[in-house]
Protein backbone atom coordinates (compact mmCIF):
# COMPACT_ATOMS: atom_id res chain seq x y z
CA UNK A 1 0.00 0.00 0.00
CA UNK A 2 1.00 3.18 -0.03
CA UNK A 3 0.78 6.53 1.02
CA UNK A 4 -0.53 8.39 -2.14
CA UNK A 5 -4.34 8.07 -1.99
CA UNK A 6 -6.42 11.08 -1.12
CA UNK A 7 -9.79 12.30 0.16
CA UNK A 8 -10.78 14.64 -2.14
CA UNK A 9 -13.99 17.24 -2.20
CA UNK A 10 -16.97 14.22 -3.19
CA UNK A 11 -14.89 12.33 -0.27
CA UNK A 12 -14.90 14.97 2.27
CA UNK A 13 -18.70 15.62 1.67
CA UNK A 14 -19.39 12.18 2.00
CA UNK A 15 -17.24 12.02 5.36
CA UNK A 16 -19.65 14.71 6.70
CA UNK A 17 -22.56 13.10 5.13
CA UNK A 18 -21.85 9.79 6.87
CA UNK A 19 -21.44 11.19 10.22
CA UNK A 20 -24.83 13.04 9.85
CA UNK A 21 -26.74 9.47 9.22
CA UNK A 22 -24.47 7.85 12.24
CA UNK A 23 -25.29 10.84 14.51
CA UNK A 24 -29.13 10.57 13.35
CA UNK A 25 -29.53 6.89 13.57
CA UNK A 26 -27.92 6.99 16.97
CA UNK A 27 -29.85 9.69 18.01
CA UNK A 28 -32.03 8.46 20.86
CA UNK A 29 -29.03 6.20 22.09
CA UNK A 30 -26.84 9.12 22.56
CA UNK A 31 -29.65 11.10 24.01
CA UNK A 32 -30.04 8.22 26.07
CA UNK A 33 -26.20 8.34 27.17
CA UNK A 34 -27.05 12.53 27.77
CA UNK A 35 -29.57 11.32 29.82
CA UNK A 36 -27.46 9.30 32.63
CA UNK A 37 -24.76 12.64 32.76
CA UNK A 38 -25.93 15.09 31.19
CA UNK A 39 -28.99 17.12 30.20
CA UNK A 40 -30.41 14.50 26.70
CA UNK A 41 -30.05 16.43 24.49
CA UNK A 42 -26.54 15.49 22.78
CA UNK A 43 -28.19 13.09 19.88
CA UNK A 44 -30.59 15.86 19.15
CA UNK A 45 -28.05 18.42 19.15
CA UNK A 46 -25.74 16.51 16.81
CA UNK A 47 -28.51 14.99 14.11
CA UNK A 48 -30.09 18.99 14.38
CA UNK A 49 -26.51 20.31 13.40
CA UNK A 50 -25.20 17.99 11.53
CA UNK A 51 -28.84 18.18 9.06
CA UNK A 52 -28.26 21.67 8.62
CA UNK A 53 -24.11 21.49 7.74
CA UNK A 54 -25.41 19.15 4.87
CA UNK A 55 -28.31 21.70 3.61
CA UNK A 56 -25.89 24.80 3.54
CA UNK A 57 -23.01 22.10 1.86
CA UNK A 58 -25.64 20.66 -0.64
CA UNK A 59 -26.84 23.95 -1.53
CA UNK A 60 -23.39 25.88 -1.22
CA UNK A 61 -20.94 23.52 -2.81
CA UNK A 62 -17.84 24.95 -0.98
CA UNK A 63 -14.60 24.05 -3.80
CA UNK A 64 -12.36 24.09 -1.38
CA UNK A 65 -11.65 22.27 1.96
CA UNK A 66 -10.67 25.67 3.88
CA UNK A 67 -14.55 27.34 2.46
CA UNK A 68 -15.97 23.73 2.73
CA UNK A 69 -14.90 23.12 6.64
CA UNK A 70 -15.23 26.96 7.12
CA UNK A 71 -19.14 26.66 6.20
CA UNK A 72 -19.43 23.38 8.24
CA UNK A 73 -18.08 24.79 11.62
CA UNK A 74 -19.55 27.80 11.07
CA UNK A 75 -23.03 26.30 11.10
CA UNK A 76 -22.82 23.91 13.96
CA UNK A 77 -21.66 26.59 15.73
CA UNK A 78 -24.61 28.89 14.78
CA UNK A 79 -27.42 25.77 14.78
CA UNK A 80 -26.34 23.86 18.11
CA UNK A 81 -27.06 25.53 21.29
CA UNK A 82 -25.35 22.97 23.66
CA UNK A 83 -21.29 22.40 24.40
CA UNK A 84 -20.78 20.41 21.46
CA UNK A 85 -22.02 23.02 18.44
CA UNK A 86 -19.05 25.30 19.38
CA UNK A 87 -16.76 22.02 19.86
CA UNK A 88 -17.61 20.70 16.99
CA UNK A 89 -17.78 23.57 15.03
CA UNK A 90 -14.21 24.71 16.01
CA UNK A 91 -13.04 21.44 15.61
CA UNK A 92 -14.21 21.45 11.60
CA UNK A 93 -12.93 25.40 11.91
CA UNK A 94 -9.18 24.57 12.48
CA UNK A 95 -9.58 21.34 10.28
CA UNK A 96 -9.89 23.43 7.56
CA UNK A 97 -7.90 26.30 8.03
CA UNK A 98 -5.15 23.38 8.43
CA UNK A 99 -6.44 21.51 5.19
CA UNK A 100 -6.25 25.06 3.16
CA UNK A 101 -7.61 25.91 -0.26
CA UNK A 102 -7.30 22.65 -1.37
CA UNK A 103 -9.19 20.13 -3.25
CA UNK A 104 -7.58 16.80 -1.71
CA UNK A 105 -5.52 15.81 1.39
CA UNK A 106 -3.20 12.35 1.85
CA UNK A 107 -3.19 10.96 5.24
CA UNK A 108 -0.24 12.95 6.43
CA UNK A 109 -2.05 16.35 5.59
CA UNK A 110 -5.62 14.73 7.02
CA UNK A 111 -3.68 13.78 10.35
CA UNK A 112 -2.14 17.29 10.18
CA UNK A 113 -5.62 18.88 9.55
CA UNK A 114 -7.24 16.36 12.72
CA UNK A 115 -4.61 17.30 15.03
CA UNK A 116 -5.47 21.67 14.32
CA UNK A 117 -8.95 20.49 15.29
CA UNK A 118 -8.46 18.62 17.70
CA UNK A 119 -6.04 21.51 19.09
CA UNK A 120 -8.63 23.85 18.48
CA UNK A 121 -11.21 22.07 20.75
CA UNK A 122 -8.55 22.09 23.59
CA UNK A 123 -7.84 25.88 23.08
CA UNK A 124 -11.65 26.23 23.64
CA UNK A 125 -12.81 23.46 25.99
CA UNK A 126 -9.34 23.11 27.96
CA UNK A 127 -10.12 19.55 28.19
CA UNK A 128 -7.48 17.04 29.16
CA UNK A 129 -6.82 13.23 29.00
CA UNK A 130 -8.97 11.15 31.31
CA UNK A 131 -11.71 14.49 31.97
CA UNK A 132 -14.14 11.94 30.26
CA UNK A 133 -15.01 14.14 26.83
CA UNK A 134 -14.77 13.80 23.26
CA UNK A 135 -11.02 14.80 23.79
CA UNK A 136 -10.80 10.94 25.34
CA UNK A 137 -11.63 9.27 22.17
CA UNK A 138 -10.43 12.09 19.24
CA UNK A 139 -6.72 12.38 21.05
CA UNK A 140 -5.94 8.18 21.11
CA UNK A 141 -7.52 8.45 17.22
CA UNK A 142 -4.88 11.05 16.42
CA UNK A 143 -2.00 9.42 18.24
CA UNK A 144 -2.95 6.13 16.21
CA UNK A 145 -3.37 7.52 12.97
CA UNK A 146 -0.23 9.28 13.22
CA UNK A 147 2.20 6.03 13.89
CA UNK A 148 0.32 4.76 11.14
CA UNK A 149 1.00 7.45 8.38
CA UNK A 150 4.27 7.35 10.33
CA UNK A 151 4.96 3.46 8.96
CA UNK A 152 3.68 4.12 5.65
CA UNK A 153 0.17 3.15 5.95
CA UNK A 154 -2.14 4.10 3.76
CA UNK A 155 -5.10 6.48 4.36
CA UNK A 156 -7.39 3.48 4.20
CA UNK A 157 -5.12 1.75 6.95
CA UNK A 158 -4.39 4.72 9.01
CA UNK A 159 -8.13 6.12 9.18
CA UNK A 160 -9.36 2.05 10.41
CA UNK A 161 -6.20 2.50 12.83
CA UNK A 162 -7.89 6.09 13.74
CA UNK A 163 -11.13 4.82 14.15
CA UNK A 164 -10.45 1.84 16.48
CA UNK A 165 -8.27 3.89 18.83
CA UNK A 166 -11.36 5.97 19.09
CA UNK A 167 -13.65 3.41 19.62
CA UNK A 168 -11.23 1.86 22.93
CA UNK A 169 -10.74 5.64 23.85
CA UNK A 170 -15.27 6.17 24.03
CA UNK A 171 -15.09 2.63 25.90
CA UNK A 172 -12.92 3.86 28.16
CA UNK A 173 -14.72 7.12 29.31
CA UNK A 174 -17.29 4.53 31.20
CA UNK A 175 -15.47 4.49 34.68
CA UNK A 176 -14.19 7.81 34.69
CA UNK A 177 -15.48 10.80 36.79
CA UNK A 178 -16.06 13.43 34.53
CA UNK A 179 -14.25 16.91 34.90
CA UNK A 180 -15.27 19.12 32.15
CA UNK A 181 -18.80 20.28 30.85
CA UNK A 182 -22.32 18.97 32.88
CA UNK A 183 -21.12 15.91 33.24
CA UNK A 184 -18.99 17.08 36.11
CA UNK A 185 -21.79 18.97 37.83
CA UNK A 186 -22.65 15.30 38.59
CA UNK A 187 -19.26 14.19 40.35
CA UNK A 188 -18.77 10.81 41.36
CA UNK A 189 -22.05 9.80 39.68
CA UNK A 190 -20.66 10.26 36.44
CA UNK A 191 -18.83 7.30 36.48
CA UNK A 192 -20.07 4.38 35.07
CA UNK A 193 -21.36 5.69 31.72
CA UNK A 194 -19.58 6.15 28.61
CA UNK A 195 -19.31 9.86 27.84
CA UNK A 196 -21.67 11.02 24.63
CA UNK A 197 -19.31 13.35 23.26
CA UNK A 198 -16.45 10.64 23.25
CA UNK A 199 -19.32 8.54 21.49
CA UNK A 200 -20.29 10.71 19.09
CA UNK A 201 -16.22 11.19 18.11
CA UNK A 202 -15.51 7.82 17.79
CA UNK A 203 -19.14 8.09 15.02
CA UNK A 204 -17.24 10.64 13.13
CA UNK A 205 -13.71 8.33 12.91
CA UNK A 206 -15.77 5.35 11.98
CA UNK A 207 -17.52 7.53 9.17
CA UNK A 208 -14.35 8.71 7.81
CA UNK A 209 -12.62 5.76 8.03
CA UNK A 210 -15.60 4.24 6.02
CA UNK A 211 -15.17 6.69 3.74
CA UNK A 212 -11.62 6.42 3.27
CA UNK A 213 -11.99 2.44 2.76
CA UNK A 214 -14.49 3.29 -0.41
P1 LIG B 1 -24.31 20.14 26.62
O1 LIG B 1 -23.35 19.51 27.58
O2 LIG B 1 -24.20 21.62 26.57
O3 LIG B 1 -25.71 19.65 26.83
P2 LIG B 1 -23.98 18.20 24.51
O4 LIG B 1 -24.85 17.33 25.35
O5 LIG B 1 -24.39 18.31 23.08
O6 LIG B 1 -23.85 19.64 25.14
O7 LIG B 1 -22.50 17.66 24.51
C1 LIG B 1 -21.93 17.08 25.65
C2 LIG B 1 -20.55 16.57 25.31
O8 LIG B 1 -19.69 17.66 25.05
C3 LIG B 1 -19.89 15.82 26.45
O9 LIG B 1 -20.28 14.45 26.46
C4 LIG B 1 -18.42 16.01 26.20
O10 LIG B 1 -17.87 14.97 25.41
C5 LIG B 1 -18.37 17.28 25.41
N1 LIG B 1 -17.78 18.36 26.20
C6 LIG B 1 -18.40 19.11 27.14
N2 LIG B 1 -17.53 20.02 27.65
C7 LIG B 1 -16.35 19.82 27.00
C8 LIG B 1 -15.06 20.45 27.05
N3 LIG B 1 -14.81 21.47 27.89
N4 LIG B 1 -14.09 19.98 26.22
C9 LIG B 1 -14.33 18.96 25.37
N5 LIG B 1 -15.52 18.35 25.27
C10 LIG B 1 -16.51 18.77 26.08
MG1 LIG C 1 -26.28 17.71 26.72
Amino acid sequence: MSTTDTLTMPAFTAWLAAFRDRVTEQRSYLTELDSAIGDADHGANMARGMAAVMEKVEAAAPPTADELFKTVGMTLVTSVGGASGPLYGTFFLRFGMAAGAVTECDAAALSTALRAGLDGVVARGKAEAGDKTMFDALAPALEAMDAAVASGASLAEATAAARDAAAAGRDATEPLVARKGRASYLGERSAGHLDPGATSAALLMEALAEVAAS
